[in-house]
């Protein structure tokens, strides 16, 4: 870029210089035609015809007053009469415009490259006396002009070339670097700034493009984020499979074993047998219960309208024995026709995790209490409550906060994440307040944004 710019410059300059150089040779040309213009007007005035006539003396003899300039004597027809230098003065010159011009206005000029001199030459005619008297001196031709001043001018380019170099070498040294400067800081920050006005646009491009390629960073970072997470996630989920799987086999195995060994008791055999049945089951209902919770993290079937009503009035009555049981009283406050857009099993998952929560973790003889509208669904229970440090875990998938009683019930810490997973996919968002020893009250909110 730095040698174009300099070329462009230094063929700028020449061109100026030429142009400089033809048109002051033009000025120089026309200002000294015009000085022998005047010279041979004065001389003209100087003439006496008496003291200088039409012959050849008379000729050389004006020519020699005048310093050499040519004397040509002409009759009115311009037929030569006599010429201050040697010619052929048989020589008529009336085809000559300022012979013509004296004829018809009384005097007369032209400039040319006269033929028998072989240099330019300013002629001034003008009729006296019933002859023409033209006197002629010669001029600089404009080229010899330029000749002249071609030496001059060289030096002068010369000059002028090496100020250009210099001048350019600066001019790019301060146009080029403010650019650099403004490309090392881009390449720094993400936005930058310029004082000069005409690299504002170029600023304006580098802070877009930056602007592009951080956000694209952090969308990358944010995805390579997510996969990370994802990742350690499933590790998590896999090692937790692992762990609670391991235990009912465990079991199982042992008793199996010492079934195999013989020597038992009939009563060491009902508990080996009761333990591998039980054990068994266990490991099913944990099946059961990853398969269902992978079901419902995968599930992207389109929402329909539900009847939640229905859903929570036909739960209660399938989990009421349950309740009985135990003594456990539940009280159901719920709106008629609340018509939920989601699915008629993530509803059912939803509400039945819900209530069997409230159940298993109840004191005997406790309360719920069942409340369902438009806006939000609320199952509170007197049971055993959450300790505050528990309150964020126990939506994590396999957190239970007995571990002794993990599994029980097919209770594998499952329920609560599936529940969050549901109301996450939905839109929804859930909720709780505990005390331990008192009681725990879940929320679900449909519309959580609205509020
Ligand atoms: P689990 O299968 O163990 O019930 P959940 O995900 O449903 O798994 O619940 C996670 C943990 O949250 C439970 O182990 C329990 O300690 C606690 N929890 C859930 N619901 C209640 C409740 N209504 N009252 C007290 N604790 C509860």
């Amino acid at each position: 870029m730095k040698w174009r710019i300099w070329l462009l410059s230094l063929g700028i300059t020449l061109l100026c210089v030429l142009i400089f150089g033809f048109a002051s040779t033009q000025v120089y040309y026309r200002s000294s035609v015009d000085d022998g213009k005047r010279f041979l007007h004065a001389c003209m005035n100087s003439f006496d015809a008496d003291e200088y006539p039409p012959t050849t003396e008379g000729a050389k003899a004006f020519s020699d007053k005048l310093d050499g300039a040519r004397v040509t004597f002409m009759d009115m027809q311009g037929n030569v009469l006599a010429d201050s230098i040697a010619g052929d003065s048989a020589v008529n010159h009336l085809d000559r415009s300022e012979v013509t011009d004296a004829i018809r206005d009384g005097d007369g000029y032209a400039v040319r490259d006269s033929s028998t001199l072989g240099a330019d030459m300013v002629y001034y005619c003008r009729s006296i006396d019933g002859m023409l008297v033209r006197l002629a001196v010669f001029t600089q031709s404009d080229w010899s002009i330029f000749a002249s001043t071609l030496p001059t001018l060289l030096a002068f380019s010369s000059v002028m070339i090496v100020l250009c170099l210099a001048a350019s070498f600066i001019a790019t040294h301060f146009i080029i670097g403010p650019v650099k400067k403004l490309a090392a800081e881009a390449a720094q920050s993400e936005t930058v700034t310029t004082r000069y006005s005409e690299l504002a646009p170029v600023a304006d491009a580098l802070n877009a493009r930056n602007r592009d390629i951080h956000r694209q960073m952090r969308e990358l970072t944010a995805e390579k984020t997510a996969v990370e997470q994802a990742r350690a996630s499933k590790d998590e989920f896999i090692s937790n499979v692992t762990h609670e799987m391991n235990t009912p086999l465990t079991s199982i195995h042992g008793y199996a074993e010492l079934l195999d060994g013989g020597g038992m008791t009939e009563a060491q055999k009902k508990t080996a047998y009761k333990t591998i049945l039980s054990q068994s089951e266990r490991l099913t209902n944990l099946i059961a219960c990853i398969i269902n919770f992978s079901e419902i993290e995968n599930d992207n079937l389109p929402p329909y309208d539900v009847d939640f009503s229905a859903i929570v009035r036909e739960t209660l009555v399938v989990v009421s024995p349950e309740a009985q049981k135990r003594n456990i009283a539940i009280d159901g406050n719920i709106a008629d026709n609340v018509i939920i857009s989601s699915r008629h099993e993530r509803l059912n998952e939803l509400f039945g995790n819900l209530i069997r929560n409230a159940i298993k973790y109840n004191k005997d003889g406790g309360k719920i209490n069942v409340t369902l509208d438009n806006r939000s669904l609320t199952v509170e229970d007197t049971g055993i409550g959450i300790a505050e440090e528990n309150m964020n875990k126990i939506f994590s998938r396999f957190f239970t906060v007995d571990k002794s009683h993990s599994g029980k019930n097919g209770g594998f810490g499952l329920g609560l994440a599936v529940v969050k997973k549901i109301c996450a996919k939905s839109g929804w968002e859930i909720s709780v307040e505990s005390e331990p020893d008192r009681g725990s009250k879940f929320t679900v909110d449909f519309a959580p944004q609205q509020r």
